[in-house]
């Protein structure tokens, strides 16, 4: 088989890069280990930045089976303290809530409406990138050669690992934990999380799906003041604390089993490309380091793979084209997101900043606006990105789509 480009996993990284390149008549094909529809330990929460680029690839939330719109967020720290700050109303969608079962799915049928060729359930086996056409064999489909592949094959990336591009005992900078609960509370209709002082940085979070059901989870930093042999036992142990159950009410009980799973969040330090090879998403150790936050930067590291492939010819050109496009979206970000984790990483500061933050209905509603990376984290600094009207900036889906998600 030959293509112009073959792509290594179909998550939102693969399928936006395959969306991109097929929009500009390549000719694309996605292999995927696992067969859709497929789960994903995750939060399920899209941001902003995670909507604007769905919206922008041409994904229709009428599509999707659960989408849950989300128009606040009740932030609860030091055990008694809580602040709901609603997002702009009236304006478009900043937030939702899709299970990646769904999610995930939706994106991979946009992919083979725009062209791109599925070949679900088949994993990648060995690559070769001597010869002048790279060649990756596929499991149960042997040999296929592509002018460009892309590794968008999460946070194991079995791509980097056949190159001999792996880290070291390299497990993540998070490492986060889901479980589906039912029967929640009335309370947990609305998206909630709670900066446990013992967790810092990390934190609890409730993210509201349909039918009395919840996406529950905690995150925390794998070098941070947990062993995260523990975190199994502090899993357990959260679902105890009466501020948690308090939102979560008297009858929740597990809809499934709980996962836990790394996040990778050290984009300035991975290699992006190997050769012909450009490495995306979460193999590209793309998630926003503050909060673990990975779906709208698979989209964008995607997208951009993608426009670099269809915009240079040589090798060369298109790994400088797409590293260059990286570091300028999500570089100076990423260091802003490792000085405030400081902050974060402290009760005093953390208490300090989200006082602040909270004070007012103007300081709360850009507050929750910056967490879910309408903006970006590091916009203050980098002045090349200010635009007229970016802190007012319409959401997303605002032809009315999202009114049939109340
Ligand atoms: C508990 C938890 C909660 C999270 N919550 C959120 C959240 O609420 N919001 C958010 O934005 N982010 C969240 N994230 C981060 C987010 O899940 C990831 O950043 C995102 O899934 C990365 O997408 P991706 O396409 O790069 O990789 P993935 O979604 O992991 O997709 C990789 C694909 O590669 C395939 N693959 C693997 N090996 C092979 C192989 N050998 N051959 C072929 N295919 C292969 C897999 O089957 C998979 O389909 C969370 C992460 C965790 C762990």
């Amino acid at each position: 088989m030959n293509f112009d480009v073959a792509i290594i996993g179909g998550g939102p990284a693969g399928s936006a890069a395959a969306i991109t390149l097929a929009k500009s008549g390549q000719s694309v094909a996605i292999f995927d280990k696992s067969e859709f529809p497929r789960d994903k330990c995750c939060g399920d929460g899209l941001t902003t930045l995670a909507l604007r680029l769905s919206e922008h690839l041409g994904l229709s939330p009428l599509a999707i089976n659960q989408w849950k719109n989300i128009n606040k967020a009740t932030l609860h720290w030091e055990g008694s303290r809580s602040a709901t700050c609603s997002l702009p109303d009236g304006t478009g969608l900043y937030a939702a809530v899709v299970p990646r079962v769904d999610y995930d799915q939706s994106l991979i049928d946009l992919a083979q409406s725009n062209g791109v060729s599925i070949f679900q359930g088949h994993g990648l086996k060995s690559i070769n990138v001597q010869s002048k056409r790279p060649q990756i064999e596929i499991d149960g489909l042997g040999l296929v050669e592509a002018k460009s592949v892309i590794a968008a094959d999460g946070m194991w990336s079995p791509t980097r690992r056949l190159l001999g591009l792996s880290v070291n005992n390299y497990r993540g900078e998070w490492h986060a934990f889901r479980q589906y609960f039912k029967n929640v509370g009335s309370e947990a209709k609305t998206l909630h999380v709670w900066f446990e002082p013992d967790l810092l940085p990390g934190y609890v979070w409730s993210f509201p799906l349909d039918e009395g059901r919840a996406n529950v989870g905690f995150g925390v930093l794998r070098d941070g003041q947990i062993p995260i042999s523990e975190t199994g036992k502090i899993w357990k142990e959260l679902l105890q604390r009466p501020k948690i159950r308090e939102v979560l009410g008297r009858n929740f009980e597990p809809d499934g089993r709980y996962t836990a799973w790394p996040i990778p969040a050290r984009i300035t330090s991975m290699p992006l490309s190997h050769g012909p090879v450009l490495f995306v998403g979460d193999a590209a150790a793309a998630a926003d380091t503050l909060t673990g936050e990975g779906i709208g930067q698979a989209l964008l590291t995607g997208i951009l793979a993608g426009e670099a492939i269809v915009k240079e010819e040589s090798i060369e050109k298109i790994a400088r084209k797409y590293e260059s496009s990286v570091a300028s979206e999500l570089n100076a970000d990423h260091r802003m997101s490792l000085i405030l984790q400081k902050i974060l990483s402290h009760k005093r500061s953390a208490r300090y900043a989200l006082n602040i933050a909270t004070s007012t209905k103007w300081t709360r509603r850009n507050f929750v606006r910056w967490m879910f990376e309408d903006y970006p984290r590091a916009l203050l600094f980098t002045p090349k990105r200010w635009k007229k009207g970016i802190l007012k900036r319409q959401g997303t889906y605002f032809d009315g789509l999202n009114s049939k998600y109340p």
